[in-house]
Parts: C-alpha cells; sequence; structure tokens
C-alpha cells in the first residue's frame, strides 16, 4: 500500500540505460558521569576510567554520525550504469486492465476521462512491451469505498481506487499553496496535479508487483523499495512528466505530515514518515542530474542531504537495472 491519509495509499520502462536529532548517547554520557561520586576512592576512580571510556566511545561514535559521509559530487557529472547482459526469462503472462464502473458521479468524472484519455490502457500497453511476465497481472481500477491502492499478492492483483484521485484532488485544493512544493490552488491545477500523484502511486503498486512476480531480493523496507523504484520509472522513461509526478506525490506527503501531530503517527508502521518520502523523493529527482535540477536541491533539500543524492541515485539505479535486466525485452 501507498499509505497515504485517511487510507494508504503510470507506464512502464526499462531501465535499459538509468529528519535529525542529536544523537543521545553523548547527552547520557554526561548525565551517566554527573550520578557517580565525587570522593576519591578506589571504586570512584574506576568508575570514573570506566566513564571517561565510555565517554570517549560515545563521542566517537557521535563523530561518526556527523562526519560528512560522501564526498561532494563533481557538479557536471550525471549518473551512468554500465549494463550487464543476462539470458533472459520466458515471457508467460501480461498485465492486464478492467475497469470497475463507479457508482458515485464524483467519482464517475475520474473514470470517465481515464478511459477517454485511454490513461491506463496506454500505460498497460506500454508495460507489455517493455517487461517479460511469467504470469498475468491484473491491473483493477474501481470504487472501493475508500481512498486506498494496494498490492494483492494472492491474487496478483493491483488495485486502484478512483476515490484515491478525489482525495488527492481535495488534498491539493485545500492545501495552502504557499507552503506546498508548487503552487495549485485552481482546481484544474488541483486535478492535474492529482492525477500525476496518482501516476506515482501506479508505478508504487507495480513495483510491489514486480517484487512479487519476479521474486526479486529487497534486503531492506519494500515499501521504500517500491517508491525509490516509482522515482526511477518516472525520472528514466517518463522525462519532465515524470518529475511532476514525482512533485505532486512530494506535495501531498508534505501536506499530509503537517496535517498529522507527529504524536499520532503510527512509528511502527512499515512506511516511512510522510517527511521521509518527501525528502527521498525529492532527493532522487536531484540526483538524477544534480545540474539539471540543482533549483530542487536549493529550495527542497538541507544541504548535508544533497551531496549524497548523487551517489544514492546511481547505487539505486544500478541495483534496479541489474535486477530487471533479465526481464526485460529487447
Ligand atoms: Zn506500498
Amino acid at each position: 500500500m501507498l499509505s497515504l491519509q485517511p487510507a494508504n495509499g503510470l507506464f512502464l520502462l526499462l531501465l535499459t540505460s538509468r529528519i535529525s536529532q542529536f544523537p543521545k548517547s553523548h547527552q547520557k554520557a554526561k548525565q551517566v558521569l554527573g550520578k557517580f561520586p565525587k570522593k576519591k576512592s578506589l571504586f570512584g576512580r574506576t568508575l570514573k576510567v570506566a566513564n571517561l571510556l565510555f565517554l570517549t566511545i560515545s563521542l566517537f561514535y557521535s563523530g561518526c554520525v556527523f562526519q560528512a559521509r560522501r564526498p561532494t559530487p563533481t557538479p557536471n557529472k550525471s549518473p551512468t550504469i554500465q549494463k550487464v547482459e543476462q539470458e533472459k526469462e520466458t515471457d508467460a503472462g501480461d498485465f492486464l486492465l478492467e475497469y470497475g464502473t463507479s457508482q458515485k458521479p464524483e467519482l464517475f468524472e475520474y473514470e470517465k476521462y481515464l478511459r477517454e484519455n485511454k490513461t491506463l490502457e496506454k500505460a498497460v500497453d506500454r508495460l507489455n512491451r517493455s517487461l517479460i511476465l511469467p504470469q498475468n497481472v491484473l491491473i483493477k481500477i474501481k470504487e472501493c469505498g475508500e481512498a486506498n491502492s494496494f498490492y494483492d499478492s494472492s491474487q496478483k492483483q493491483v488495485t486502484l481506487c478512483f476515490e484515491m484521485i478525489q482525495y488527492f484532488e481535495e488534498l491539493f485544493r485545500q492545501a495552502d499553496s504557499s507552503k506546498t512544493t508548487e503552487s495549485y490552488t485552481e482546481s484544474e491545477e488541483s486535478r492535474k496535479k492529482a492525477f500525476d500523484a496518482m501516476k506515482f502511486v501506479f508505478l508504487h503498486e507495480i513495483s510491489h508487483a514486480l517484487i512479487d512476480v519476479y521474486q526479486l531480493p529487497i534486503t531492506g523496507n519494500e515499501e521504500d523499495a517500491a517508491d525509490r523504484l516509482s522515482s526511477i520509472i518516472c525520472l528514466e522513461k517518463l522525462g519532465e512528466e515524470g518529475v511532476q509526478s514525482i512533485l505532486a506525490i512530494a506535495d501531498a506527503f508534505k501536506i499530509e505530515a503537517k496535517r498529522k501531530p507527529f504524536k499520532t503517527r503510527n512509528l511502527a508502521d512499515e512506511h516511512l514518515m510522510q517527511e521521509q518520502r518527501a525528502f527521498v523523493s525529492l532527493c532522487m529527482i536531484y540526483g538524477s542530474d544534480p545540474n539539471k535540477y540543482s533549483y530542487i536541491a536549493k529550495k527542497y533539500l538541507p544541504a548535508d542531504r544533497t551531496q549524497s543524492c548523487l551517489s544514492e541515485y546511481e547505487k539505486i539505479l544500478r541495483s534496479w537495472s541489474g535486477l530487471l535486466e533479465k526481464w526485460q525485452k529487447d
């Protein structure tokens, strides 16, 4: 699931070419030292030595946390990867599209738009022309009764809800435009941005489907991996249209984050915090081409994060390219 409140949370591919808390350990060391007796007993000296050692370790640890982790990227460098040829898998399936009719007039508007523009048909066709699938994956868009989107592994089905588009449109319309990533307050703009954000959601769910049907090894957080693959597809295959999708979803995350007080958040949730998801997405845009997207770094990213965006993007791009190589059609 994409996890966008109130509930959780087009196109491919292929990849043939491409918040901070002072470490408590330091403070804790000071507090512990203050508790020891000041008299110079052997016991006391022993404790002081132990504390000094602890403090030294703590400071060393803090130093590791604060030191610059990666070199500043060369300004004119762009991400590149080396393609490794792999034997292709057998194509035994397709992405299939199915519409569920919406009953509510306000939702029918979205269905009508998608049907008339054949947005999903084009996306599915592009997916099928690009990817080898071991089995069919159904993409169903329908009225769900809630704003959601998800992938069901047991059914091999991606479900997109019309309510999710409606949710995005209302979110952008209600937001204070001066505090968001882009300024959209007019209804037409809100609707356009809602479809842009939904495009990212679509790719996020497709990413879950690919991880499942290809049985891809994901050693980290799958939700984060799906977000990052969605961003890579947007950036590598959809150009400016893809950038607009990432900016729209980053904006949605930021608006949601402002609406939901931190103490009400579910820290056990498998998704990253909305703020983190926004920063990761924006870092991906900047890392894909630091020169072209320097304005993203200046406007939205802390300076210390921008230093790692290029190498971060290269690693993610290289990893996904390697994982998907044998599933790509020539
Ligand atoms: Zn998800």
